[in-house]
């Protein structure tokens, strides 16, 4: 039987990620994937590195969210020096368009909010804005400046981050279905992977939106897929330096000269088609806030799954089956949590005791709910 330390099941960001962060702590790890690793999720991904919260529901991940951005710029050259790969990481800022009909009350509330939450956020006018990013609208009425906010290659950064999890040590085994948990009596030992058992000390399941298919994860991480579609444009002549965002829209660029436009939110399953529909609203927003790109090739369209779970927070943590983590359910920031996660299952798993408080984002939390409601 084969025989490690560790052994997690997913090799997206998220899994690769732990994997690399766990060998480098000198566990001997084995990094399981049903597909080629980095197909997933985090290849369809935007890349956005910005831990402001979308909405108020979001509020309690934006300590997770900025202390995994403080963690980018070490965690990529890591990556980069140990895979020779590079990751695209751009540390050049966000600009948020502002088109509301009181600008500048939606801007004192915004910038009021973000320093609230500890967050760097200036105020522009529209001339500003536009001088910075000449590709905006002539209609936008102001904007926000969000200095320390990134963008990196995913695509780049997971191939990468598989690649120096290899280098140091990790175990992959591609296209190897974990199909269940594995225990016995009260502790989680291993997996079971395309039948064979495989013998852990640590067990993690990291296996995107497909994580509540294996046998004895789903009460734990009960995820559901969260289809987002998107587009690569390439423009002649224009160039966008930063991330840039409205209400409906956000605008990515690449070291390549491509601009990525996303995202929609769809809950239809594991479907992935790319529908007339979504190119539609997603091509609608993004020339609203660079009508420039009018002229734009279409390059590439895609859609990808985000692991969604009940309250759109992470699942990360410890379970009540010793010996089992959970981490998934990132959502829309897998690709910006990705070094934090891999820093606390570390921590657990070295030291049980971790740097942030993770206990809202515990996998424990949603058992407690089904206890709660069923007494
Ligand atoms: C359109 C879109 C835009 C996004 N934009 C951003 C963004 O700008 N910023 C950001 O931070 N996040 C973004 N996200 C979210 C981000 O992509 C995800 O949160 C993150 O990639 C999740 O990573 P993961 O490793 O958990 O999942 P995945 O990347 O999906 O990896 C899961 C892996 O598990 C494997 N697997 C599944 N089941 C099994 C099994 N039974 N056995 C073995 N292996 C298995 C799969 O093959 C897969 O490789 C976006 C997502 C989408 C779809």
């Amino acid at each position: 039987m084969k025989t490690f330390d560790a052994a997690i099941a997913g090799g997206g960001l998220i899994g690769a990620a732990i994997a690399f962060e766990l060998a480098r702590a000198g566990l001997q790890v084995a990094l399981f994937d049903r597909q080629q690793p980095g197909e997933g999720s985090s290849w369809a991904a935007a890349g956005i590195l910005s831990p402001a919260p979308e909405n108020s529901g979001m509020i309690s991940t934006v300590p997770l969210g900025r202390a995994s951005l403080q963690l980018y710029p070490e965690f990529g050259a890591a990556v980069e020096e140990i895979s020779g790969q590079k990751a695209g990481y751009r540390a050049r800022g966000t600009v948020e368009a502002l088109f509301s009909s009181d600008p500048q009350e939606k801007l004192s509330t915004i910038i009021a909010l973000h320093h609230g939450l500890g967050l760097k956020a200036e105020p522009l006018s529209a001339e500003d804005a536009r001088e910075m990013e000449p590709a905006l609208s002539p209609e936008l009425e102001a904007a926000v400046f969000r200095p320390d906010e990134a963008c990196v290659d995913n695509r780049a950064l997971t191939k990468a981050v598989v690649a120096a999890a290899e280098r140091s040590g990790v175990k992959l085994f591609a296209t190897s279905n974990v199909q269940s948990i594995a225990k016995d009596g009260g502790r989680c030992n291993g997996f079971v992977v395309d039948g064979e058992k495989i013998q852990s000390h640590w067990t993690i399941v990291a296996a995107g939106c497909h994580s509540a298919e294996i046998e004895g994860a789903a009460h734990y991480a009960p995820v559901r897929p969260a289809k987002g579609q998107m587009i690569a444009l390439r423009a002649k002549d224009l160039s966008i330096e930063r991330v840039l965002w409205s209400d409906h829209i956000y605008l990515v660029p690449r070291n390549d000269g491509r601009i990525l436009a996303g995202a929609t939110v769809e809950y239809v399953g594991f479907d992935k088609n790319v529908t007339a529909g979504g190119v539609q609203k997603i091509i609608a927003a993004a020339l609203q806030l660079a009508p420039a790109l009018a002229d734009a090739q279409i390059e590439e369209t895609w859609a990808g799954l985000r692991p969604d779970s009940p309250d759109h927070l992470p699942i990360i943590g410890p379970t009540d089956l010793d010996g089992l983590l959970i981490a998934t359910g990132h959502f829309r920031s897998g690709i910006l949590l990705a070094p934090i996660t891999a820093q606390l299952i570390r921590e657990w798993i070295t030291t049980q005791n971790v740097s942030q408080d993770w206990a809202r984002f515990s996998p424990m939390r949603f058992s407690e709910v089904a206890r709660a409601t069923n007494s």
